[in-house]
This record gives C-alpha cells, sequence and structure tokens, in this order.
C-alpha cells in the first residue's frame, strides 16, 4: 500500500496534502471485514452483509390492530349514538388464538389487538365507541369495511426486500429482521479497534505524575469516539518514546482490525516513535495535510492480515479532529457502509474567527439549534480539550478564508452527543 502525494500549493506553507486526497486513498486501500453469522442478540451495531427478504407475508394473517369488536360492516351501518346497534357477542378471540372462528350475520366477536379477524367479519369497531358488553353489546357508530383490520401482506408481501445489504443494524432494524422470523443474520460485525498512544511524558491518569509529565489522556478519548464510531475499542498500554518498544505493542494490536495510534509522528526525529517504528516497515506513508489542527497524518498496514493503521497526531484535539474526518470513514469502510457527508449544516457565527492560511480549519463551536448560530467555544485556545469539552460542534473555516466576520454563515460537523 503506498499513499501518493496529492499536493495543492499554498500561500503560506510549503505544499501539503488536500484532505479529501488523503482521505480517498486511505479509505480505497481498506478492505471491508469478512461478513459471519451473527444471532440477533449479538448484531447491534453490525452491519448487513446480505439483503434480508421476508419468508412469507407481513403480517401472516389479517388481525385486529384494537381492541373492540369483529362485525359485519353491513350489521353496523345504521349505528349512532341517537340510535344504537345491539349484537349478541357470540366469541372472545384474544392475540394467539388459534381457532379459525367463524361469524355468522348479525352476531360479533369481541376481539383484542393481534387477534386473527373471524372469516366473516370485515371490520372491528374500537371498544370505545361501545358500551363494552360481554354476551351482548351496543355499538354507538357505523364503521367502514376494513376498520382497524392489519391486512395479511400489508406490511410486506413474501419475498420482499426488508433490509439491503449495507444496513446498519440498530434497534429498529434488528425488530424487523425479528418480526420477519430470522433469528440470525450475515453481517460484517463491528470492527475490533485498538488504540495505542507513545510518548515519554505520558503518564497513566490516576497517578503522581513526576516533572515534565502529562497524564495521558488520548487513548480514553479515542476509545470513546471508536465506539461511538459502531467499532469494539480497546486501549494498548501507552508505549514509551522507543521504536522497539513501539513496534513490539504493534505487533500485539495486529490481532485487531483497526489500530490508532496518538502521537509520535509530527517531524519524524528519534523522539517521533510511531514514525520511527513504522516507517521501518515500509507499509506506511506519512503526510502533511492541509487541516488545522491535525496537519501530520500517516496510514499503512501491518502484520500477516494487513492490518490498517491510521496514525493521529499528539495534540489532543488534533487528534479528535482527526478521528472524525479520517478514522470514522476508514471504519464506514471496514463496515462495507456507503461514505456519507458528515452532517454538515449552515449556522451564523456570533463572534469571528481567524484561520491560517491555505488549511481547513476545525474550531470548536457551540451550536444553537433554536437560533441558528454557532459561538466559538470559550477558553484561551479553541485547540484545547477544555473548549472541545464544551463543544457540539466543529466550525469548518475552508482553506482560503483567514477571517470570518461575525454574522458569516459557516459549515459545520456536528459532533456525537
Ligand atoms: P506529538 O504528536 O507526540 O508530538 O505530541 C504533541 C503534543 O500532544 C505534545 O504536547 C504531547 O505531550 C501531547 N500528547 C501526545 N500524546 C498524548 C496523549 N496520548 N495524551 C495527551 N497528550 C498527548
Ligand atoms: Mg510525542
Amino acid at each position: 500500500m503506498s499513499i501518493t502525494a496529492h499536493r495543492q500549493v499554498t500561500t503560506a506553507e510549503a505544499a501539503l496534502d488536500s484532505p479529501g486526497a488523503y482521505l480517498a486513498e486511505m479509505v480505497s486501500s481498506v478492505r471491508p471485514l469478512l461478513p459471519c453469522r451473527l444471532g440477533l442478540e449479538d448484531a447491534d451495531g453490525a452491519t448487513l452483509a446480505e439483503d434480508v427478504t421476508a419468508c412469507g407475508p407481513l403480517p401472516l394473517f389479517d388481525n385486529s390492530a384494537m381492541d373492540g369488536y369483529a362485525v359485519r360492516a353491513a350489521d353496523v351501518a345504521a349505528a349512532t349514538a341517537a340510535a344504537p346497534v345491539i349484537l349478541p357477542v357470540e366469541a372472545a378471540v384474544a392475540a394467539g388464538d388459534s381457532r379459525r372462528l367463524g361469524l355468522a350475520a348479525g352476531t360479533c366477536a369481541r376481539i383484542m389487538t393481534g387477534a386473527p379477524i373471524p372469516l366473516g367479519a370485515d371490520t372491528v369497531v374500537r371498544a370505545e365507541w361501545t358500551d363494552g358488553g360481554t354476551t351482548k353489546v351496543t355499538i354507538h357508530q357505523a364503521v367502514p369495511s376494513g376498520s382497524a383490520i392489519r391486512r395479511q401482506g400489508s406490511e410486506a408481501a413474501g419475498a420482499q426486500v426488508l433490509l439491503t445489504a449495507g444496513t446498519p443494524l440498530g434497534p429498529a432494524q434488528i425488530g424487523l429482521v425479528a418480526a420477519a422470523g430470522r433469528s440470525s443474520v450475515l453481517v460484517r460485525p463491528r470492527p475490533r479497534l485498538t488504540v495505542l498512544s507513545a510518548g515519554n511524558e505520558l503518564a497513566p491518569p490516576g497517578t503522581v505524575l513526576g516533572p515534565g509529565r502529562i497524564w495521558e489522556s488520548n487513548s480514553f478519548m479515542l476509545v470513546s469516539a471508536a465506539r461511538r464510531a459502531g467499532c469494539l475499542a480497546r486501549r494498548h498500554q501507552t508505549a514509551p518514546d522507543d521504536r522497539d518498544r513501539v513496534l513490539a505493542a504493534i505487533n500485539e494490536a495486529a490481532d485487531a482490525d483497526l489500530i490508532i495510534t496518538s502521537g509520535g509522528i509530527s517531524m519524524g526525529g528519534e523522539r517521533d516513535s510511531i514514525k520511527a517504528a513504522l516507517q521501518g516497515l515500509g507499509t506506511a506513508s506519512f503526510c502533511t495535510v492541509a487541516i488545522h489542527p491535525g496537519k501530520p497524518q500517516g496510514f499503512g498496514v501491518v502484520g500477516p492480515s494487513r492490518t490498517p493503521v491510521v496514525m493521529l497526531p499528539g495534540n489532543p484535539v488534533s487528534a479528535f479532529v482527526s478521528f472524525q474526518l479520517f478514522v470514522i470513514p476508514v471504519v464506514r469502510a471496514l463496515q462495507g457502509r456507503a461514505q456519507e457527508k458528515p452532517c454538515v449544516t449552515g449556522a451564523q457565527l456570533t463572534r469571528p474567527v481567524r484561520s491560517p492560511a491555505g488549511r481547513r480549519s476545525f474550531i470548536s463551536g457551540i451550536l444553537d439549534y433554536q437560533s441558528g448560530t454557532v459561538t466559538p467555544a470559550p477558553g484561551p485556545s479553541a485547540h484545547q480539550l477544555t473548549a472541545l469539552a464544551q463543544a457540539n460542534a466543529l466550525i469548518i473555516v475552508p482553506e482560503e478564508i483567514t477571517v470570518l466576520a461575525e454574522g458569516a454563515t459557516v459549515e459545520l460537523l456536528e459532533l456525537p452527543s
């Protein structure tokens, strides 16, 4: 795998790679996960790898949509509040009743929601329009033929495709598969993703910090982001800035479907241990992408299964933004899902924002859905986690723009809540 450079010349800096081209190259080199069969209880978040068809009509038989009385419409055609119709109740039929009941003219059957419509009945009078009688019932209202009946095949005809391959399975889809009588589905499972952070300065949160050290945060943040993106995500123990230790950690993680690394790729020096380790394998490429934050990026494959590795910069907001832009599409490619343009809407800026020339900026913003305005998150820098932690959107400033005035309409990348 190699990533060829897609250059775009900028005024302010040396040539940078276009984010779109970098992403396209990366995504096109990802092979979807092999399909497997999962039981419905385990299929949440997986992606269908087959069309699911109805094996018979849905519903399978005419049944009542209401609690009420199954009647012949002609028998109640004259019913009004002033002159109700009284019918003998010949049977009571509940959901699950397996009898093949017939209904004689001039009689009715009490019927519950989901119960089979007796032969001869052609409509259901809801209970509210009656006195609720059990041996005879007084009906205050006429109903046309076919009322409150769920007809056989009205939801789906037999052999009709209910869900197509590539559909993500959530509660409604899983419910539909079960309602169609299937207990398992052929799916691409949730990708198993491992996050590896590298850096000598990183100490686990909850420990006492030595001089010059910081608490490691990216792996926790990225695991959370990956789970929201539909992955089965876990952290690998943080590696020091040591090429061999990083390589060992990458090898340990290579049984995952996707590895995400954080840090260690910016300049390519000895301390940039991720870059040093993966560059040596010859299966990774490194880029400077025209975005802010998040310029250094890397992508490659490792191990016998050619596990994709997406290398993100270490700055926490850079890592977060890069995840949204580059990792989510890779996850979708692994799941065999179509790529979709991330949810972008227009909103009015309440304050001006600045952006470096030649780079597409992503600025933490607070979108107010009611007023349609977006406010840059307060704090010393929109590129710190304190600002990002208040944000529900990223304000996008295009490459060619360095200042956007208050009131300008901007595009946004909405963040999952
Ligand atoms: P790097 O990309 O390794 O040059 O790191 C850039 C900045 O991000 C430095 O200030 C690092 O200390 C910080 N950083 C790197 N990795 C992490 C991490 N896992 N958690 C928190 N901060 C990090
Ligand atoms: Mg570092």
